[in-house]
Order: structure tokens, then sequence, then C-alpha cells
């Protein structure tokens, strides 16, 4: 529900990232906010769904007001903005927050278009526009967790960042974020009752998109996960490495005092998520990988352990990733599960992921055999998307070979190390 195509500074090839999906078992795709260009995105939309190339199904949504011509002041840019983008193909609208009079009206014109939504509430514009606000208005799915705290103050309107705050300087950003949750309302208060029921009522979805804030809890881990040596590019992986210019490489100075504050921001985000799921609330699955250390598909499948984390069984962890997600893009007759009349999408492994779903990992899962040996077992075997069988290991072995030729070239056998 979370996936960004790459693009140009990360030096991330279109292909590098539908094999690693698709190789991890993912076989539909909402890209919310096509940075590469709408019609760039609508067209690699298209040529999917026409199985002309090997890629998930991907849902392009436009990013609102981003790189788009001038600044839209008046409601009218607004609704001529979602008219256009229907016309261009598009099929939802990803904002950031915006002025609130030209951001309802958007919402009112993807409505009427039957077009549907998605929010990262941005530091910037959630002291006027929250969760609730958005979800009144008739957003139909938040990501991440920003602006829904905000929705839970109940003894201040603001977040208490200090005076020398600057968004622009990604260590503030999220550096403070990880002390945002502690300033929200507490759990089980009347408040957080509130918010949560009417959430509900509105139908709302939330894309929590938990591990792509993980490094900031375990830098460590998330730095020398299994996957990247073999499969992480090694421009993906500068890109990474901290820098003032990149967006997620914030660890200019990330510390013990850094870390706690995010565990703790984490089992309050987790907390409320698990109770907006056991309500009846819809979450879905998502990742926005390509940063902060998180690789396609394999941070999909760490989506899966985080939501297991929160508190999930995993049956409800695979629901979240498959019908949920169908539902949350208005596409539950044709995708989300297996009947008949819908789309041919399925995953095929010789394990079994609900006893463990380190099992989905195109790296698969550490075992101590019979015979003494240590083995790697799982991974996908096959990724089945509209009937068509793809070899997921195949999928994989190529993305190592794009990772060595291009190690080959910077004449390094292993990634860079501080
Ligand atoms: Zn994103």
């Amino acid at each position: 529900m979370h996936g960004h195509i790459g693009g140009a500074e990360q030096g991330t090839p279109a292909e590098y990232v539908y094999k690693l999906w698709l190789g991890n078992g993912i076989t539909t795709v909402r890209e919310p906010g096509c940075m590469n260009g709408v019609d760039w995105c609508v067209s690699e939309a298209r040529r999917s769904a026409a199985n002309t190339i090997t890629a998930p199904r991907i849902f392009a949504y436009a990013a609102f007001g981003f790189k788009e011509r001038t600044p839209m002041t008046r409601p009218e840019q607004a609704r001529e903005w979602v008219r256009e983008m229907k016309a261009r193909g598009i099929v939802g609208m990803k904002c950031f927050g915006y002025r609130p009079d030209v951001l309802e009206a958007a919402f009112a014109e993807l409505k009427k278009q039957g077009m549907r939504s998605a929010c990262h509430h941005a530091q910037l514009d959630v002291a006027r526009v929250n969760v609730l606000t958005t979800a009144r208005w008739g957003l139909t799915s938040m990501e991440h967790w920003y602006g829904l705290p905000e929705a839970l103050f109940d003894d201040r309107t603001v977040q208490d960042y200090p005076p020398a705050y600057n968004y622009n300087n990604e260590a503030d950003r999220f550096g403070q974020a990880g002390r945002l949750w502690a300033q929200a309302a507490t759990r089980g208060s009347d408040k957080y009752e509130a918010v949560i029921g009417e959430l509900l009522k509105l139908d709302f979805t939330i894309d929590p998109t938990f591990t792509i804030y993980n490094a900031a809890r375990d830098l460590m881990r998330a730095r020398r996960a299994d996957w990247h040596e073999e499969y992480t590019l090694p421009s993906l992986w500068d890109f990474y490495t901290p820098n003032r210019d990149h967006h997620g490489s914030f660890f200019f100075d990330w510390g013990t005092e850094d870390e706690v504050a995010w565990r703790g921001n984490y089992a309050r985000w987790m907390a409320f998520v698990n109770d907006y799921k056991n309500r009846g609330g819809r979450v879905t699955v998502g990742s926005d990988s390509g940063f902060i250390y998180q690789l396609y598909g394999f941070g999909t499948i760490q989506e899966l352990e985080l939501l297991r984390e929160a508190g999930f069984h995993p049956l409800e962890v695979i629901r979240s990733a498959t019908l949920y997600g169908a539902q949350a893009l208005g596409e539950e007759q044709r995708l989300g599960s297996i009947e008949p009349g819908k789309f041919a999408d399925l995953v095929v492994l010789k394990e079994n992921p609900l006893a463990n779903l380190k099992v989905l990992y195109g790296t698969g899962h550490i075992r101590l055999g019979d015979d003494g040996k240590v083995h790697r077992v799982g991974g996908v075997e096959y990724t089945i998307k509209d009937g068509i069988v793809f070899d997921a290991k195949q999928l994989l072995a190529d993305v190592r070979r794009m990772v060595a030729d291009e190690k080959a070239k910077r004449h390094i056998e292993r990634l860079p190390q501080p």
C-alpha cells in the first residue's frame, strides 16, 4: 500500500524494484506519489496491467501540489488538478497537507470522481489539518502515523517543538518525531476512545508503515540486515548513508537517547494500531522502502513482522496484506482473496508463514537441520500475478547479479562502511 518505484536519486532502476517486490511475493503495489512523473507512473501501471513488463500490478496515486506548476491558492485550482489527474489516468491522490480550504476542495472533487486518497500529514501543516480533519473531508487512508498523535492531543494543540526546530534538518524532524506519541492522549482516555470511534465510523484505513522507521529505534540492526550485502545496490547504500541532502539519511549523530525515545514511540503507536484493528478498523500493509535502510520487498515482509509485534495474529497480518489492502484500493471485487472471479494472485512457498513470517523473506530463515548443519529455508518459490507464474528465486538471482555488476564497476567487493 505504500511502494515507491525508486528513482534517479537512489540510482534504482524500476526493474530492480519490481524484481525485489515480486521476488518477495508482492503482487500489487499502490504508488503513493508517482514522484518519477505522473505519465510515466500511469504508463507503468498500464504496462503491468497488460502483463508486458515483469512487475506487480500498480495503482498510481499522484502527489498533490508537489512540483506541479505554481502553488494553488484557490479551491477551484484543486478541483481542476484532480480532474486533470483523472484524465491522465491517475486513480488516487497522495497529499502531505496544504492550505485547508484548497485541500478540502481536492477531497470533495476526489469523491465526485470516485477516486481514493492517501495522506502523509507532514509536520508543516499538521497543526491545522490533522488526521481527523482530513478523514472528515473524505481522506480514505492515512500513511505512517503523523497527524494521529495531533488528533489525540488533549493537553496541547501543537507539538512541544524546541525553539530551534527546523523541519528541513532531518535530525530535528525525525528526532522530535520520536518524542511525539508521548505527548498524545493516553490509551483508554476519553479523547483516545473518541478518536478511534470517529475513525471507525468513517470507515478509515490506517497504513502504518512501521518498517520505515525501524532504523530509528535500532540503527545497527537496520544497517546490518541479512539482505543488504547481496541485494542493496551500492548507489542505494550511498543514498542511505548519513547525509544532510538525502531524505531519510538523518543519522548525523543518532544515539541511545534517540533510539530509546523511538522505542517508546513505537510502543504507543503499535498499541493504537492494534486497538484500532480490534475494534474492527482496517489496517493495511505498506512499507515506503527505498529510504532509511529499508529495502524494497524485504521491508514489506518486515512490516508483516511488525504488525505481529503490534499484537496481530498471523492470520490478521495476512488479512491486512491481502483483503484489507484490496478493500482500501476499492478493488475487493477483483483482488485480495482466492475466490472465483478474482485475479489469480498467489504466493507459493514450502514453509508455513503463519508459524514464522520470516520464511517469506527472500533471504529465508536460518534453521539448524537434523544433519547438524545450519540451513537457509523458505523464501517464496513462485509469485503468481494475474495467472502468470514468476520464479521468485530467479528474480532475486537477477537482482543479485545487478548488485554484483554495480560493485564490479566500482571495483568494490563489499558495501562501504564508515
Ligand atoms: Zn512514501
